[in-house]
């Protein structure tokens, strides 16, 4: 069994630059297969009708902008929150449209394309960055994982890929799961996306840690805290294969009881 690589290990060995690179090579337009699994997911999630209101926050945005793009159309407020000082940079920097900033315009355009066309990949763009009013420092291990801002509970909480790399073991997920919640209304939703069966993945030379989840301990753990688990789809890996040990992504939503 190889070690829990924890928070300090995350500021100090993270490097947004290469985990783009390696999880989102967008080099010559193409969005793969995993991408447009999610993106597809998310985009149905969020023209639903029944996934909206006023505020959505994303936990563990990561240096990465691709889950916001349908969410951005049912919130008018998104915030964004990441552990690490290097990932809340290079998402400013895409923020800002600072001179090499990733390049999300394949992703930007695929989403679009989803969307019907409705408007351009530069409205999109332009949409999502008015959106995003906070880029805030975040702890799922904390209580309140926003501390010390104190923020109102919200409509919608979306998590991407962070409880499997953040959590040491399932009591640290649930209790991640628990902290989470605690920024979320009662009859308001979980939007969560991530892998089963995980291992480990790469960063660059790095090594992080994954916490092996099945759907049944996901799904036992969201209805032990009270949500209403009201979708649940997974998709096999075809990618990575060389860099992450993992067997399925999935996308799942979830009501919190009101
Ligand atoms: N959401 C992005 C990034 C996932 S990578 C995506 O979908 O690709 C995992 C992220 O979890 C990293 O950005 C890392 O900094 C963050 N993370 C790790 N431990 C965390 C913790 N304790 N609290 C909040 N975020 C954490």
């Amino acid at each position: 069994m190889s070690e829990f690589t924890g928070p300090d290990f995350y500021q100090k060995n993270f490097d947004p630059k290469a985990y783009l690179a390696m999880y989102y090579p967008l080099e010559g337009g193409t969005v793969h297969e995993h991408l447009q699994f999610v993106l597809k997911r998310l985009a149905r999630i969020f023209s639903s009708g029944k996934v909206k209101g006023e505020t959505i926050i994303d936990i563990g945005t990561g240096p990465t902008i691709y889950q916001l793009l349908s969410a951005c159309e049912a919130f008018n407020n998104v915030i964004v929150s990441d552990f690490t000082d290097k990932n809340r940079e290079e998402l400013k920097a895409w923020l800002i449209n600072q001179p090499g900033a990733f390049d999300w315009s394949p992703v930007v355009k695929y989403v679009c394309q989803l969307e019907g066309n409705r408007i351009s990949w530069t409205e999109k763009e332009d949409r999502l960055r008015k959106a995003i009013k906070q880029v805030l420092r975040c702890d799922v291990m904390q209580n309140n994982p926003l501390s010390p801002v104190v923020l109102p509970q919200v409509d919608c909480i979306l998590s991407c890929l962070c409880l499997e790399g953040a959590c040491k073991d399932v009591e640290a997920y649930v209790t991640a799961l628990k902290n989470i919640t605690n920024l979320l209304k009662p009859g308001g939703y979980l939007v969560l996306t991530g892998v089963l069966g995980s291992h480990y993945y790469m960063v660059g030379e790095v090594w992080f840690s994954g916490l092996f989840l099945t759907e049944d301990i996901i799904k036992e753990s969201l209805s032990g805290i009270g949500y209403i688990v009201e979708n649940f789809e997974t998709s096999a890996k075809q990618f990575w294969k060389e860099v992450s040990g993992f067997s399925d992504f999935f996308v799942l939503f979830a009501r919190r009881s009101a």
